[in-house]
């Protein structure tokens, strides 16, 4: 039985918050993708959370991250990400907002020119955030964050002994403190579609640091729903990734004051569709983006988003979702990938 969901949202009070975005974010009915998939699909805004028209999912993050970073006195803020990092740019773009100084650390798992910045990168820099870019050497991901790690470290000593307070916030946003926005954020959802008269059957949505996944689990198990969501990932991971996320969600649940657990098998995390890996295109992934594209005049980036709408138009041809099924897509954001280097776009154009 769902929950009181009016009662439940009075738990998050408790916790330290800067608003920033604008929520709650739109939810709308995809109707010709809908009719051209014997489903109804509906798309959850957050592209559209703000404060820049770049936005996405991390700011439900930023907004209590931030809230923490300041109710401890910080006046600096220290993240990580690749050199393209949705992540980086939205907490460069809060942290202005909010009156913090912000300090990156960006991998290189894509080559750039760095004549020629793009997308959030140049946001990045427009921003005048410090930035320190980490070559990735080839090594995996998160051995070339380990390397960040200690630096940001380093770098965190040094503004101490001049009088200053940084926070660090690990690659994604990821921690409980900034994933209950996501805990949330399913509630505002199931409020939207209750209100449209709408019972969900399905909730789908891209995976890649794991937050938002734990969020939404945690705030799925919270208010007792029996929605199904779906996470496709965007990146390879360690095997015990999903024991981790799982972790955290268990942990958000503590910190709402509820004994629930998550466990990784609750998770639903499907690695088939972002071959041949981070930040790099494939066909279902394009054709994804062009049928969003070219029957609702929506973008949807091509390197978390268009792969788990792959996956989730190949669940419904397969009908592992099945038709009639009430589908909501999550649009965590991340659009300004598009005008990014082109070894992340791909062959887009034909
Ligand atoms: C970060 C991001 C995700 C994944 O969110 P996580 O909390 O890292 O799993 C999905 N889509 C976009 C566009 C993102 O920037």
């Amino acid at each position: 039985m769902l929950q009181n969901l009016e009662l439940v949202k009075d738990k998050f009070k408790e916790f330290p918050r800067k608003k920033l975005a604008f929520f709650p974010t739109p939810v709308h009915k995809l109707e010709k993708l809908s009719e051209f998939f014997g489903v109804n699909l509906y798309l959850k805004r957050d592209d559209l959370s703000g404060t820049i028209v770049f936005s996405g999912n991390k700011m439900r993050k930023l907004e209590y991250l931030l809230g923490d970073a300041i109710a401890q006195g910080a006046d600096t803020v220290i993240t990580f990400g690749p050199t393209q990092s949705n992540h980086a740019m939205q907490t460069v773009s809060a942290c202005r907002a909010a009156g913090l100084k912000p300090i990156l650390y960006l991998t290189t798992f894509v080559d750039f020119d760095e004549n020629d910045i793009r997308a959030n990168m140049l946001v990045d820099e427009i921003m005048g955030a410090e930035i320190h870019i980490i070559p990735s050497n080839g090594e995996p991901m998160f051995i070339a964050y380990e390397r960040s790690y200690a630096l940001a470290k380093e770098r965190a000593k040094e503004l101490k002994s001049e009088g200053h307070k940084a926070y660090t916030i690990p690659v994604g946003g990821t921690s409980p403190v900034g994933d209950i926005g996501f805990a949330e954020a399913i509630i505002e959802l199931h409020q939207q579609m209750m209100e449209a008269g709408v019972k969900m059957d399905y909730i789908a949505h891209s995976t890649g640091s794991g937050g938002m996944l734990a969020g939404l689990a945690a705030g799925k198990a919270l208010i007792e729903s029996d929605v199904k969501i779906l996470s496709f990932r965007a990146s390879e991971k360690k095997d015990d990734h999903p024991d981790w996320v799982a972790e955290i969600a268990t942990e958000i649940l503590q910190n709402l004051g509820s004994d629930k657990k998550v466990t990784a098998q609750d998770l639903n995390m499907d690695a088939t569709y972002f071959g041949p890996g981070y930040e790099k295109p494939n066909a279902l992934s394009d054709e994804a983006i062009k049928l969003l594209a070219r029957n609702e005049g929506i973008l949807i980036d091509p390197v978390y988003g268009s792969k788990a709408l792959a996956g989730l138009f190949d669940y419904i041809r397969k009908g592992k979702v099945p038709k009639g099924s009430n589908v909501v897509f999550w649009h965590t954001g991340g659009t300004v990938a598009f005008f990014a280097e082109k070894e992340i776009i791909g062959d887009i154009k034909n």
